[in-house]
């Protein structure tokens, strides 16, 4: 494990050459060089090499654009997730590889020898990053199966464009869109920091509200979804496990609670006669950590976040007659949920009443926990034994582009180590023989007998 991780120089000139040929962004199906692609299209078994995976992730780390702290920041369809996903391109060109940008925004690499129609396995993640985040956070998934490429495996790779939602302000728009849950209006609402919409700002990469209705998940295309990602925990790190098979991607409840009080003077007014709006939010929030703290108890995956609050008229003299804040809970049971959200709830209302203060509660989000597909899931555990490896079996308490495509095809993640479950942070760090053990169980499982197309189980 090495010590420290410098942040290398961002060359804004890399990869020119390379990108040249690649980009401009037509959704146009192109072969991305006249190399060969015969011969390719078998495995080479062992041929997994951790080194040009590494490679490939100081690469797209050097694409980021300079942030104002420390960190790699890679805005979807800004210059440096161009960058990065030319990079990518720049490498399959030289398999032989064909590509284009979807409707919405996705990028797609298919090898050569294998058409647009052909039922194939879907393999990726994203590159697009938070302002200060890490280098591994979506680039371990696509740089996985760009070595799986590599390595001859006839599957289609993908970068969703917008998972992490700070660029637009809602996670996950590339899949939503492709699946359809996310609509061309709804994107044409949605703002970069430069106030440009998503329908604007992924023009240039493919974006096409026109054509998006025509350029949705078609099922047929397609045998599954793989995508390997960091935990961002610390389960399988403090385990000293590698790699883990996701059981589930666990539900989320986002609301926004508006607690309206009496604004007063600071000085002459008694403290049995306030209503203090900021005094009930205090209050509130250290409750619903208890709650949560309690549940986890029973239930380690519950889990409960105030991470925003707004207070007017938010002076020093004022008592405070209102104070917004969100709340995010998640559970990997729909029935964990359902009871923190009650419990939540509950103390949010006796708080008010007690106080004498106003309250309304606002749905923002109410996403159930979504279960990988089993039959996936007991294939890559198959391809763990054949490797000698005993895997654990986790959920994962963050939302994925897996948990987004789950209902419309056989979806499964593995993660890979987090140490020290750091993510969205310039500290993160996935050691990239993890990564590799990704590609080979990945590989080890499409290469096992022709099991035939998995069945998507009906739930
Ligand atoms: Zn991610």
């Amino acid at each position: 494990m090495p010590v420290s991780h410098p942040v290398p120089p961002r060359d804004a000139g890399l990869f020119k050459s390379d990108a040249a040929a690649s980009s401009g962004g037509k959704r146009s199906d192109r072969c991305l060089s006249s190399a060969p692609s015969a011969g390719r299209s078998r495995m080479s078994r062992d041929a997994v090499v951790p080194a040009r995976i590494e490679r490939d992730i100081e690469a797209i780390a050097a694409c980021s654009q300079p942030a104002t702290t420390a960190g790699y920041h890679r805005a979807t369809f800004s210059p440096g997730w161009a960058r990065a996903c030319d990079y990518v391109l720049s490498k399959a060109g030289r398999l032989g590889c064909r590509s284009r940008r979807d409707a919405h925004g996705n990028l797609r690499i298919r090898p050569g020898g294998v058409s647009w129609s052909d039922r194939v396995w879907l393999c990726g993640s994203h590159l697009d990053s938070v302002p200060t985040g890490g280098k591994y956070d979506g680039v371990s998934g696509v740089v996985c199966a760009l070595e799986l490429l590599r390595i001859g495996v006839p599957l289609e790779l993908v970068v969703f464009a917008e998972e992490e939602g700070t660029g637009f302000g809602t996670a996950l728009l590339g899949s939503r869109s492709w699946v359809g849950t996310v609509s061309a209006s709804d994107l044409s609402r949605m703002q970069n920091d430069e106030g440009r919409s998503f329908l604007e700002a992924g023009a240039a990469f493919g974006v096409d509200a026109s054509a998006m209705n025509g350029d949705r998940l078609a099922a047929e295309r397609y045998l599954g979804f793989v995508e390997v990602h960091p935990e961002q925990g610390a389960s399988l790190w403090k385990q000293g496990r590698p790699i883990g098979l996701v059981t589930t991607v666990n539900g989320r409840r986002q609301f926004r609670v508006i607690m309206a009080g009496r604004s007063n003077h600071a000085g002459s007014t008694q403290m049995l006669d306030r209503h203090d709006a900021l005094a009930g939010a205090a209050q509130a929030i250290i409750e619903i950590e208890r709650i949560a703290l309690d549940l986890a108890v029973e239930s380690p995956y519950t889990v409960a976040t105030v991470g925003r609050i707004d207070v007017g008229p938010n002076e020093i003299n004022v008592i405070a007659n209102s104070a917004t804040f969100t709340v995010d809970l998640r559970a990997q049971t729909p029935g964990s949920l359902s009871r923190a959200d009650d419990l939540v709830k509950k103390a949010l209302q006796e708080i008010c009443a007690r106080r004498g203060l106003g309250l309304v509660i606002e749905s923002i989000e109410d996403l159930p926990p979504i279960p990988m597909e089993e039959t996936v899931i007991d294939r890559l555990e198959h391809a763990c034994v054949a490797l000698g490896l005993t895997v654990p079996r986790v959920p994962s308490g963050a939302l994925h582009d897996a948990g987004i495509v789950a209902p419309y095809l056989p979806a499964a993640m593995i993660f890979v180590a987090s140490r020290d479950g750091v993510s969205h942070d310039p500290a993160e760090y996935t050691r990239v023989e993890d990564i590799a053990l990704a590609v080979r169980v990945i590989a080890g499982m499409l290469r096992e007998e022709e099991p035939g197309p998995v069945t998507k189980t009906s739930r």
